[in-house]
């Protein structure tokens, strides 16, 4: 380090050099203040380069700080400033130049126990964190504090507590320069994203006494509120509240007018005014609202610093949007400046981050937003519960398909296996319904209805609540937020979509899907899970006559009965939807998932079927797989029994040609599951085109349709080129496509995806953020593949990964043409998709 640049210590004046990139945020933002003319006390920035040399031994170039100590009063105080504020710094330390002399200077003015009491905490603070000695030895208080204090340095140190205000500056300088070199401050500061070399700039800056005669003391004040977002003032001051330092007769005040006290507005109006008039200049000279910390001496103001507000998600919208509509930022400024992921918990009821919580376990945060409920540990507990009108949380080992009545019976779900692509997952995101999965800490006990959770024990019909934002369970009812769909919510959206970026279209399997898909103006459904219509009681019988037949025909027959029932989802849906794309996939699950695993539950099904339990227990043996989830599913069922195809291609085109009667004529997209191989397309297509010519002739319609594929296998990725010939879309299944591309169960991986990204093995979780060196280079290759063979094909993405904003901006890259999410992830997706264009 040459001492050339160590000595380019800066006055903070309007026109000196300062950048944020050597002399940190709080330097930058200081002289913003000074060039508005507000009164903040003389200060000077040390650039980053001289911090360095101060941290490697140089001496501390003090001439180019000149006058310092003397102001009044003689201190000064020193503050870190990063580049930027999140990134932390070591501690703040202030009155450093107190001595003997300005002790006694300081006591005939402010009063001797007021000066005693700077002077006790400087040296404590002083002994603790630059000599540091043993805290508990200077933990003193009471009438000879500062005397045994002084003392107690003497003794340990074997010299006199320095006198010389520059060798306590220079001290303080090095040991705050060495402090953001140690381990944990770097560790701290990379967890918030900082590199490991990020610079570290200081501020020395003179004191302002809030200790003293008349109208003195210290303060903040805000003009929004931190959790809403709304204009409020809000803040405080303490009088005779110097630093940490508690003079005689400390009062706090409100800031403005409050019936529970005397408050600033009302003791010193021309204050208040004035602090009122600099917050204004501050949000606009700065474009951000601030936090303003203020020092009163004997009724003179100074501004000692400023710092952005801190703000809750529904905050940062509100605040974002009032800063573009007052013309104080672009619009496009006002999208990029909100989080995508800040939208999910505007949709929901929030815990009240003010509010005590009472943890009792962790799992991973698989949907977003809280819901307070009484603990119930099945399905049918579920349904009885909501019959009672009573909230209830379903709580399970892990879900099945055959909980979904359950689900939507519940205001959330907690589970204790599972990972953010399971099957709760899923369906929760799908539902809105706050969930946490992989509760490993969990004990769930469902014969004696409890639930463990360490030592404490929940029994059904206890309240408790699930904050899917945090992954946290609490003991009670917490106290919850509204969601915040508001003018602002809306209105940052409206300009998120003006500009254009990929489309975003919702997975929508119901009508109250996509009525949620509509609300939050998804261009269209993206992937309708056909599969989750067959739990519905009325269809379960029908599916499992159709599992139990025999001859083709008799299938046939059992389908019969679902189709109408199919037609009416099919017809609700492109209603709802109006003319946009709506992407039906074919039935894709093994057909196990449809029948009964306990004795109970075969034995009914025997009854129902009129069959001996024998057959019907031989039939479930003979169709269980060891891994089904590589076993008879997706298009492998469709060619193997291929009438379940047949119904369903049927139901969507009647229901074509009846929401074409009723309004814009539609035009079906069919997607086919789990393809590996361009037959399976041809087979698949030859038939479907066969029913939809029949039900051409038929109604005496006509109608056209488009037929894609869903690429969730390696293969089909790598053979994207032949499979595209066929295809009118492919869309990437990337929750199977991230399973089979690590060979990584998406339903067992939570139990030790955490030790997998704490050890580094995957930087995060690939069901959650797309893996794009791995699974990114079979979307890239399957992409550029298809496009060569057929260059306007639609190309999309379908998994959980479609309403992830790093994997929003990665489709968006490779040019693809929409990506697709849960309905509740569309606000998110639609603000990661404009910042990924603008
Ligand atoms: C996928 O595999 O990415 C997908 C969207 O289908 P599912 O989650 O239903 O398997
Ligand atoms: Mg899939």
């Amino acid at each position: 380090m040459d001492m050339q640049s160590a000595s380019n210590i800066t006055r903070i004046t309007p026109s000196a050099a300062i950048e944020t990139s050597r002399h940190g945020w709080r330097a930058k933002c200081l002289q913003r203040l000074v060039r508005m003319e507000l009164p903040v006390p003389r200060s000077y920035a040390i650039p980053a380069e001289a911090v360095q040399a101060i941290a490697a031994g140089h001496p501390v170039p003090m001439a180019s700080m000149q006058d310092l100590f003397s102001s009044r009063d003689g201190l000064v105080g020193v503050r870190p400033s990063a580049f930027r504020p999140e990134w932390g710094g070591p501690g703040t330390v202030l009155n450093v130049g107190i001595n003997d002399v300005t002790h006694s200077r300081l006591a005939a003015h402010i009063g001797p126990e007021n000066a005693d009491a700077i002077y006790l905490d400087f040296v404590q603070s002083y002994a603790i964190h630059i000599a540091r000695l043993d805290p508990d030895m200077f933990s003193q208080s009471g009438e000879n504090a500062l005397h045994d204090a002084l003392r107690c340095y003497r003794d340990e140190m074997d010299e006199d507590f320095p006198q010389d205000p520059y060798r306590q500056l220079a001290e303080v300088l090095r040991s705050m320069s060495r402090a953001w070199d140690g381990p944990t401050a770097r560790l701290l500061r990379q967890a918030k994203g900082a590199p490991a070399d990020a610079p570290l700039g200081l501020v020395v800056q003179d004191m302002a006494l809030a200790l003293g005669p008349g109208l003195s003391g210290s303060g903040t004040i805000q003009f929004v509120d931190s959790v809403t977002g709304m204009p409020r003032v809000t803040g405080r001051f303490r009088g005779q509240h110097h630093g940490e330092t508690v003079g005689k007769d400390a009062k706090t005040l409100y800031l403005t007018r409050d019936e529970r006290g005397p408050s600033l507005e009302e003791v010193a109006p021309g204050i208040f005014a004035d602090l009122v008039r600099f917050g204004i200049a501050a949000r606009e000279r700065l474009r951000e609202e601030m936090q303003i910390e203020f020092v009163v001496t004997e009724g003179r103001i100074s501004i000692i610093d400023a710092t952005r507000v801190q703000r809750s998600s529904r905050a940062s919208v509100r605040i974002a949007v009032a800063m573009a509509l007052d013309g104080i930022i672009p619009e496009a400024e006002a999208v990029m400046r909100v989080e995508p992921r800040a939208l999910a918990d505007l949709l929901h009821h929030q815990v009240d981050a003010r509010a005590p919580r009472d943890v009792v376990a962790r799992g991973i945060n698989a949907s977003p937003g809280a819901a307070t409920g009484r603990i119930v540990f099945t399905a049918a507990a579920a349904q009885a519960s909501a019959a009672r009108d009573e909230a209830c949380i379903l709580v399970r080992r892990e879900t099945v398909p055959e909980d979904i009545r359950g689900m939507h019976a519940s205001v959330a779900v907690l589970t204790e296996r599972g990972g953010t692509t399971s099957h709760a997952a899923v369906i929760a995101r799908g539902l809105g319904l706050p969930c946490i999965v992989g509760a490993s800490g969990l004990s769930i006990d469902s014969r004696h209805r409890t639930l463990r959770a360490g030592d404490r024990v929940f029994r059904e019909g206890e309240e408790i609540t699930i904050d899917g934002t945090s992954g946290e369970v609490l003991a009670g009812a917490a106290k919850l937020l509204e969601p915040a769909l508001d003018e602002s919510f809306n209105q940052l959206l409206a300009w998120a979509d003006a500009a254009g970026g990929i489309g975003v279209r919702a997975n929508a399997d119901t009508s109250e899907d996509a009525l949620t898909a509509r609300k939050f103006n998804a261009q269209g459904i993206g992937l309708c899970r056909t599969e989750h219509m067959f739990f519905d009681m009325e269809r379960l019988p029908a599916m499992r006559e159709m599992i139990f037949a025999d001859k083709p025909e008799d299938r046939r027959l059992a389908l019969q009965r679902i189709l109408p029932m199919q037609r009416r989802d099919f017809t609700a849906l492109f209603e709802i939807m109006a003319g946009l794309p709506v992407t039906i996939r074919l039935f894709d699950p093994p057909l196990h998932e449809f029948l009964p695993h306990d004795r109970e539950g075969l034995r009914e099904l025997a009854e129902s079927l009129d069959l001996p339990l024998s057959d019907v227990t031989r039939r479930v043996e003979a169709l269980s797989e060891f891994n089904p989830m590589l076993g008879m599913r997706g298009v492998r069922l469709g060619i193997t029994v291929p009438e379940i195809y047949d119904m369903q291609a049927r139901a969507i085109f009647e229901a074509t040609v009846e929401a074409s009667h009723n309004g814009d004529p539609v035009v079906p997209e069919i997607m086919i599951p789990l393809v590996s191989a361009m037959r399976e397309v041809e087979l698949v297509k030859n038939r479907v085109d066969a029913v939809a010519a029949a039900v051409r002739n038929e109604r005496h319609a006509d109608f056209t349709y488009r037929l894609g594929v869903m690429v969730e296998t390696p293969r089909a990725a790598l053979r994207a080129g032949d499979i595209a010939a066929h295809s009118a879309f492919l869309s990437f299944g990337t929750n199977d496509l991230t399973q089979m591309t690590y060979g990584l169960s998406r339903d067992d991986a939570g139990r030790f995806m955490s030790t997998y990204v704490g050890q580094g093995v995957y930087a995060e979780d690939p069901f959650h953020i797309l893996d794009q060196d791995g699974v990114g280079e079979l979307l890239l290759t399957g992409a550029q593949r298809a496009r060569k063979q057929h260059p306007d094909i639609t190309i999309s993405v379908c998994g959980e990964h479609g309403g992830n904003p790093e994997s929003i901006a990665f489709c968006h890259d490779a040019g693809f043409n929409y990506v697709s999410c849960s309905p509740f992830r569309v606000p998110v997706a639609r603000l990661a998709a404009a910042q990924s264009a603008i």
